[in-house]
């Protein structure tokens, strides 16, 4: 679930500009330009926190509720940012003042950087949220963002009169983000955002239905992770191209560190067909904040499909005697696709406080409100649901919880994408 601090603290860095900008505008600014103004240092600042969010600090995941949502955020910023520059552009003052010679125009050489700058925002968004390019394309392309934030950077530096010479408090505030978006994008940029690499050794690769889990054994200390979390797999050799991130199916407990991942394109098809035990793998996180143990007694876990895994950890890792009664939902397509429910039968007979319930699709079961109302032993509103699966169906689910009167803030949600 998107946690609300993070967007609490760009809602308040907005506002605390926006009020600056006002109150302190140069005598020289008409109403018109304190306006254009004020948008265009709106558009840098959510570029600045799109940045930011790309550093990947553990602290950002506490306040916007892990990895995924961070970048989710991000996506929905640097839309955001697009807009208000748009409005910024076609609202900004484009006629130079009476008397000034068009030789010593002063709105050169920042009005054409913004111009630029507005020129690949719009291309690099495009290509960001279109979904039909490959992530692996995608991915080096999306860095063309890097670009246009220091053509935004030159733009605001010279821009005339406007900050730096006029002294004005906002665009202080606009200088120190400036400064702390420089850094993070250096520091993302030089991939100096990844978490360190622990090392492990392939010792097996099982071929599930539709699905590969990959098992590992750590060459010195294991990874240190929380059952729900993720990681990023980077397979040493030539053509593995790059990382990968999976959710740990394994409990932290156990000695090696188990991922379980569903065919879907190149990159995985290769891991079923190619990827032999004794090859070396380099695991990066723990990331996420998909955490059930600090909500209610009482919660519902409702897996879709390979959104299993993280639960898979959760039941994997719990040990009898706990008091959370669970009820495990666990949709597949048809009962030979629903991968590990023998052993999910067993450890909820072990366990006592789980109860599963498969819905399998083909024979007319779907995880649906209507039937968690049929199910359930008590009312709707008295559970927390840990949700991860599709996303058609973890919307559908969230649209028709909160409609029977579910609070947000008990639906917690994992994306299984990034973009
Ligand atoms: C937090 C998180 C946890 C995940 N946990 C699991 C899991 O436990 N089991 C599982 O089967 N899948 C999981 N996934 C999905 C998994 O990462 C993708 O299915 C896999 O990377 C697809 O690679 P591909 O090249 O085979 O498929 P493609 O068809 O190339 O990609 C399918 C989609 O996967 C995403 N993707 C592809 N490559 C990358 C990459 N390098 N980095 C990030 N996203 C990428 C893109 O959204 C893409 O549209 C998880 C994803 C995330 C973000």
């Amino acid at each position: 679930m998107l946690k609300r601090q993070g967007v609490l603290a760009i809602a308040g860095l907005i506002a605390i500009f926006s009020v600056l900008h006002v109150v302190f505008a140069p005598d020289t600014h008409d109403p018109r330009a304190t306006g254009t103004t004020l948008l265009g240092g709106i558009a840098f600042l959510l570029m600045t926190c799109s940045i930011v969010l790309s550093t990947r600090a553990p602290v950002l995941e506490d306040w916007f509720g892990g990895l995924d949502r961070m970048y989710q955020t991000h996506r929905v910023i640097g839309v955001l940012a697009a807009l208000f520059a748009l409005v910024h552009f076609f609202g900004v003052p484009k006629e130079l003042p009476a008397g000034i010679d068009p030789a010593q125009n002063p709105l050169v050489p920042s009005a054409p950087l913004g111009m630029l700058g507005l020129i690949f925002l719009v291309i690099g968004l495009f290509i960001a949220l279109n979904r039909k390019i490959r992530y692996s394309l995608w991915r080096p392309t999306h860095k063309i963002m890097a670009l246009v934030y220091i053509l935004i950077v030159g733009h605001f530096f010279t821009a005339p009169q406007v900050f730096v010479v006029q002294f004005s408090p906002s665009g202080f505030l606009l200088l120190a983000a400036a400064g702390l978006g420089i850094v993070s994008l250096v520091y993302s940029i030089f991939g100096m955002n990844k978490r360190t690499a622990v090392p492990y050794t392939i010792e097996a690769v099982n071929t599930l239905e539709r699905a590969t889990e990959v098992v590992l054994k750590p060459t010195g200390p294991h990874l240190d992770f929380k059952p729900g979390q993720f990681a990023f797999v980077e397979i040493a050799g030539k053509g593995w191209s790059e990382p990968h991130p999976f959710t740990i199916s394994s409990a932290p407990s156990d000695g090696h560190l188990k991922f379980t991942m569903k065919v879907l394109g190149d990159w995985t098809r290769k891991v079923r067909e190619e990827l032999q035990p004794g090859g070396h793998v380099n695991v990066r996180g723990p990331y996420g904040r998909f955490d059930a143990t600090g909500a209610g007694d009482k919660q519902i876990w409702l897996a879709g499909g390979i959104g299993l895994t993280p639960f898979l950890s959760k039941i994997r890792a719990m040990q009898p005697g706990d008091k959370r009664q669970i009820h495990l939902v666990y949709a597949a397509r048809e009962a030979q696709d629903a991968i590990f429910l023998d052993e999910l039968k067993e450890r909820a007979a072990q366990l006592g406080n789980v109860t599963l319930v498969p819905l399998f699709s083909d024979e007319g079961n779907f995880a649906r409100v209507e039937m968690m109302k049929q199910k359930l032993p008590n009312p709707l509103k008295s559970y927390d649901y840990f949700m991860c699966g599709p996303k058609p169906m973890i919307e559908g689910l969230m649209k028709d919880l909160k409609a029977e009167g579910v609070p947000r803030r008990k639906i917690h949600t994992e994306a299984f994408e990034f973009r």
